[in-house]
């Protein structure tokens, strides 16, 4: 293909896409999406409610609102959702709870352990769709990596979910649905989730509205109680929404990923929209609000960003912004025309920022014999690689 055909690509790739990031490029940003009430009476998924939704639509039906704690209480911190054991709840009300909420989650189908202590979970999302699950060990962390969309329409060139176009924007339930049910297999091993990344498949901010319901749900004190300091959401840079990020009170990372405009715009198409000084200020305006630094994530492609030079360009375009910089050499996917750079190149690019004075993070590569490393999520699962072996060659664990 050629550039221009490349181009034209994704554009159409972008532009066909509805919802906040379309809305966005019609220069209307953070337009929410208008969703259709739900009738009061109908049938709807618990999981979907953050409490004082709940609360408003029990009172809405005239219930006294704090069956919703009740409810939250039961389902969240004692995790049942057998109505026969909610023995505060009145009868007469046990018995319309089946009528008023389901209490449906994605479906694990799959569970993946790697040599590294990893794990990686495959979800049903219906109608044919899946969408993973990261658990990433490291000292004295359990960080879980959710999914927001399925697939992802961002198209960076360098990313495995990229290839696949956006085929639906999870629901909040099925968020917080990846995070219980990650949450009831640690359990098992005595462990918990210690931090929440939004860094799976998806582009976060391209599903606004549901990732920040997950947010409150995740965070409410009278259910799971995870705190906002522990969670971070990760963006492309879909700038005019980067303020709801703030806004939730959680952190913030962004995919940098190159050290000037023009690279930035070849391997990251969102970067044509919104370039990389608007980014920065972004970053800028939620350090300043937030006391918080920023994350910046900028993956190692061979002899296209890892060199010394790029090392510098990065500092002196970063070096005004509360930060640390997260690299993370690329990992390989089927069909990626980039390199994994050398180990010492590697080490090489780390040691020029930090001898410059910038804040800087090598991210340990985790999980790759199973799939599972930043960028290799899927939700492709015919014709892909399961697991890689010793030798990190791909094998399939379906044949
Ligand atoms: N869509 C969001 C969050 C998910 S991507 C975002 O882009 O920020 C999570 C991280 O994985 C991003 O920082 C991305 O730059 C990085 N990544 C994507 N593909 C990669 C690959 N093949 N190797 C290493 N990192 C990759
Ligand atoms: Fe989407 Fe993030 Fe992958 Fe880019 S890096 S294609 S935004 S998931």
């Amino acid at each position: 293909m050629s550039t221009s055909e490349l181009n034209q690509d994704l554009s159409q790739h972008l532009a066909t896409t509805l919802g906040p990031v379309a809305q966005a490029l019609e220069a209307q940003p953070g337009l929410p999406e208008v969703m259709p009430e739900t009738a009061a009476t109908e049938r709807v998924c618990f999981f979907d409610y953050p409490l004082e939704d709940l609360s408003a639509r029990l009172s809405g039906m005239g219930k006294e609102r704090f069956r919703a704690k009740q409810l939250y209480n039961w389902v969240y911190q004692k995790r049942t959702h057998d109505f026969e054991e909610m023995s505060n709840v009145s009868k007469a009300f046990r018995s319309e709870l089946p009528m008023l909420f389901n209490f449906d989650l994605p479906k694990p189908v799959q569970e993946l352990k790697s040599v590294d202590g990893t794990r990686k979970w495959l979800f049903d999302v219906g109608q044919g769709m899946t969408v993973e699950t990261v658990l990433i060990p490291s000292k004295d962390r359990l960080t879980l990596c959710v999914s927001s969309e399925v697939g992802c329409n961002m198209a960076c060139r360098f990313c495995y979910t990229g290839k696949q176009k956006m085929k639906r924007r999870l629901k909040a339930s099925e968020i917080v649905g990846q995070f219980l049910h990650a949450s009831d297999s640690l359990a098992k091993d005595g462990l918990r989730v210690t931090n929440i990344v939004f860094m799976g498949m998806g582009e976060p901010l391209d599903n606004p509205d549901e990732v920040f319901k997950s947010i409150k749900i995740l965070h409410e004190p009278d259910g799971i109680g995870f705190s906002r300091r522990k969670i971070t959401v990760s963006t492309s840079g879909i700038v005019p929404l980067m303020p709801r990020i703030t806004e939730a009170g959680v952190r913030l990372a962004v995919s940098l990923n190159a050290p000037n405009d023009e690279t930035r715009s070849k391997v990251m198409p969102i970067n044509k929209r919104w370039n990389i000084y608007q980014l920065l200020d972004a970053c800028r305006a939620h350090a300043s609000a937030s006391g918080d630094h920023v994350t910046l994530e900028y993956v190692l492609l061979k002899d296209v960003t890892d060199k010394l030079e790029h090392a510098r360009e990065l500092y002196q375009l970063t070096k005004d912004v509360p930060c640390k910089i997260n690299i993370i050499p690329f990992n390989e996917h089927p069909g990626t025309e980039y390199l994994r750079p050398d180990p010492e190149q590697v080490v090489r690019f780390q040691n020029e920022l930090i001898r410059l004075g910038a804040h800087v993070l090598l991210r340990r590569t985790m999980g790759r014999d199973i799939f599972a490393a930043c960028g290799q999520l899927t939700s492709l699962y015919e014709g892909r690689p399961e697991k890689l072996d010793a030798a990190g060659i791909a094998t399939s664990a379906r044949h």
